[in-house]
């Protein structure tokens, strides 16, 4: 009997990580991965890189250190804008993962490595999205990265366009694709916070999620997907080293091969690091605690023929985009599309679309930031053809305050900053109407 019990168990743990061969591609997933849009890939690194350099250490502890303060602020601002970014997406439960208990911020925190790390309860959360899965939604799969920085050298001065704004770009960006469709299991995209301090964030929120049984199919973590030689060739790197990860390799080379099979996915260079046994980053804490959890960044091409031994802005002060440069973060936006494309059609095979859920993509889509606001708000428009675009900022009695826009736009996407700091603060609706197809955004104004 007990022998029995043993067997059954084996086959049940081996029934649970088994991963889907798939051999053809399904046409739905390959319309979603085509809706990954380089645009809005962009605007969202543009928007964090511009907040600053975003280190999640409690600088503010010392009051003379203004500019630590200042960016111990744009931490928090990101965290916000992170959170609110998924919040505009909707069909999400957003919330923060305080992964700290109060009595443990502002103190000493060592977590993985001996760090001498520091929190507040403000920056000690991570961001979380949930997708709610249709048939087995205690099944998950995660897309994660992580948003703070680190800077070599004082003082800290890392806008962090690769290290980490590509991969947060690239995790909304697939919340943005993904959401209004169903999938069978769930789906969390997740921020880390503190990574570059002992990968705090991302390594207790492992550690809730085994505390908790919770049952992860696999995890995906987008962290530095910016960077490529210059005329070299596009390639997509990613960990299958951790014994864990190999089934989960396996699946992720198939799917890539067969979805994207102009740019080629390879496995770890750098043979001989304790990272590439163990996992990178994120996935760390993951993987002890037997998750499969696969790093999937531009670092990893480390000691290959032609690549780099580290991109040339690493945690440096030009960590900024700069398009087709030697010497920037973010240099390949093409790039960064392609890691998120492979990540999107692995979570959407792994999460398993429902057959009939795929809908037609809305004719807009608008992401507005900051909202609140308190001053200027940037409208970030995509549309399915060019055309007719008018804006009107109304009240909650529907009565028109402001038009914002009324033009034809000959392009796809529309991005432009208003003032609205001269109205009363409240709550507003605007009225979105390009080639006949209307839409209402709510918007806040607040002090
Ligand atoms: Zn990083």
């Amino acid at each position: 009997m007990k022998k029995h019990s043993i067997i059954l168990l084996l086959l049940c743990i081996q029934i649970a990580n088994a991963f889907p061969t798939i051999t053809e591609i399904n046409p739905a997933i390959d319309s979603l991965m085509n809706r990954v849009n380089i645009d809005s890939l962009e605007s969202k690194i543009r928007y964090l890189q511009n907040l600053g350099p975003r280190p999640a250490q409690t600088s503010h502890m010392n009051p003379n250190n203004t500019e630590g303060h200042k960016q111990y602020l744009n931490n928090i601002a990101a965290k916000n804008w992170l959170y609110q970014q998924y919040e505009n997406i909707g069909n999400l439960d957003v919330y923060f993962h305080h992964f700290l208990p109060e009595s443990q911020c502002d103190t000493i925190w060592n977590i993985v490595f001996n760090d001498t790390t520091f929190f507040t309860l403000d920056t000690a959360r991570n961001v979380v999205a949930v997708q709610i899965g249709t048939e087995f939604p205690d099944e998950y799969v995660i897309v994660c990265s992580h948003f703070d920085t680190y800077s070599n050298g004082s003082p800290l001065s890392t806008p962090g366009a690769d290290d980490n704004a590509s991969g947060t770009s690239g995790v909304l960006e697939i919340a943005r694709v993904l959401s209004p469709h169903s999938f069978k299991r769930s789906i969390i995209y997740l921020n880390n916070n503190g990574e570059e301090l002992g990968i705090s964030g991302a390594a207790l929120f492992a550690y809730y999620c085994k505390e908790n049984n919770i049952n992860i199919s696999g995890v995906f973590n987008l962290d530095m997907i910016g960077y490529n030689p210059i005329d070299m060739p596009l390639k997509i790197f990613y960990n299958d080293r951790p014994p864990i990860n190999k089934d989960l390799a396996k699946y992720f080379d198939e799917v890539s091969a067969l979805y994207l099979p102009d740019i080629p996915a390879l496995p770890n260079q750098d043979e001989d690091t304790n990272s590439g046994k163990q996992g990178m980053g994120d996935c760390f804490m993951f993987i002890k605690y037997d998750y499969p959890a696969m790093y999937m960044g531009d670092v990893l091409g480390y000691g290959l023929d032609g690549w780099f031994s580290a991109p040339p802005c690493y945690h440096q002060t030009c960590d900024t985009i700069g398009i087709g440069k030697e010497d920037a973060g973010v240099n390949s936006m093409e790039l960064v599309k392609a890691y998120t494309q492979t990540a999107l059609v692995a979570i959407a095979e792994l999460a398993e679309l429902d057959d009939n859920s795929i809908k037609e993509e809305k004719p807009i889509s608008c992401v507005i930031t900051p909202n609140p606001t308190s001053g200027t708000a940037t409208f970030t428009l995509y549309f399915d053809d060019v055309g007719h675009l008018t804006i009107t900022l109304n009240n909650v009695l529907g009565q028109e305050i402001m038009e914002l826009n009324n033009s034809f736009v000959d392009t796809k996407t529309f991005i432009k900053t208003f003032s609205l700091s001269h109205l009363p603060i409240g709550v507003y609706y605007l009225k979105i109407i390009h080639n006949g197809n209307a839409i209402i955004e709510k918007i806040v104004i607040e002090t």
